[in-house]
């Protein structure tokens, strides 16, 4: 039995799943999670989604968003715990902490670094989202695969390839990509709900970062920062920063892009971002974060003067691989 074999059938044998992922969510936590609590919501089982965080605004208007709940409830027990896209159980901002019965956790993530915390795990890194992956579960499983969930495991797929740009760009995500569109998925209501969407606060925000851009004396490195002081004036969050970090990726020559998110005065939430090999979730790791290889986070417990000095200080040494 491979590891999708054991998914499909911890499913199979749940008359009850909670599905949950990661905290501050993107689109494929947040795409693969309703996409999978709707396809077996509609396979007659009980089903809730979960995420801890709010959701971010581009994501608020897919299919059965407006049911997402941010606890696990204490009282009643699920007979499995799906859990997407998400490296550790930490990473879910506790929503299993205080479960209660012996529901059977599956784990189904594409990050090379999870820790297999499951009792069914299926990872992998090759795969280009979680969304993809539940994809290949429904798909493997005969679940059904309605406008709805496929419009929501669309989403996943494309914002983790960057709208098919990255390097995970793969024959098997634009075949499940042009599967779903098959089924329905909404393609042009999501972009335009993803890309089209913004706050003019959130523009007022990006015209404050950009403006900190950086660029480091060999050219391969840029930065930007958020301050609480431009969120203030902005008068809107981190929640609004996302894509934010790409502008310093997109700058020529650069291959390592990070940015520094200022969390309170003693915390800064770091964004790292590489080309090709150059591994990011390494150097994220080095400080307790983690990733992907060209997408990857973490968080510093310190001002944002010294986290900068700090990540500074290391990440050309994440440049040896880039011959
Ligand atoms: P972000 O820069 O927040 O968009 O995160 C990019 C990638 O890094 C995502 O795949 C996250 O799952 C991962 N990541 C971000 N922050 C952390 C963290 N503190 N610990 C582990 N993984 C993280
Ligand atoms: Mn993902």
């Amino acid at each position: 039995m491979s590891d999708l074999d054991n998914v499909v059938s911890a499913l199979r044998a749940a008359p009850s799943v909670a599905v949950l992922a990661h905290i501050n969510p993107e689109g494929d936590a947040i795409g693969a999670t309703l996409g999978a609590a709707l396809a077996l919501r509609e396979a007659g089982k009980v089903t809730a989604a979960y995420n801890a965080s709010p959701l971010p605004p581009g994501l608020v208007s897919l299919p059965g968003a407006d049911t997402l709940l941010r606890e696990v409830p204490i009282r009643t027990p699920y007979a499995c715990y799906l859990v997407l896209d998400t490296s550790d159980l930490t990473r879910t901002g506790g929503l299993l902490d205080s479960r209660p019965g012996h529901g059977v956790v599956v784990n189904v993530d594409h990050h090379a670094g999870n820790t297999r915390f499951g009792k069914v795990n299926w990872v992998d890194p090759e795969a280009s989202s979680a969304g993809e992956m539940v994809y290949r579960i429904l798909r493997h499983g005969g679940f059904p695969l309605s406008k709805i969930v496929a419009t929501n495991l669309y989403v996943a797929i494309q914002t983790d390839t960057g709208s098919f740009q990255y390097g995970n760009t793969t024959p098997a995500a634009l075949r499940a990509a042009a599967d779903l569109v098959e089924c329905g998925a909404a393609v042009e209501q999501i972009a335009a709900g993803l890309y089209e969407n913004h706050d003019p606060r959130e523009w007022r925000l990006l015209s404050e970062a950009l403006a900190t851009l950086q660029v480091s004396g060999d050219g391969r490195l840029a930065w930007i920062e958020v301050t609480l002081a431009a969120q203030q004036r902005a008068g809107i969050g981190l929640e609004a920063t996302e894509g934010f970090i790409n502008y310093a990726r997109a700058v020529r020559g650069v291959r390592i892009a990070m940015a520094f998110k200022e969390v309170s005065p003693t915390e800064v939430k770091v964004s790292l971002r590489s080309r090709e090999l150059v591994d990011v979730a390494r150097l994220a790791e080095a400080f307790g974060g983690g990733g992907h290889r060209n997408a990857a986070g973490c968080t510093l417990r310190v001002p944002l003067a010294e986290a900068k000095a700090r990540i500074l200080a290391v990440a050309p040494s994440s440049l040896i691989e880039d011959v």
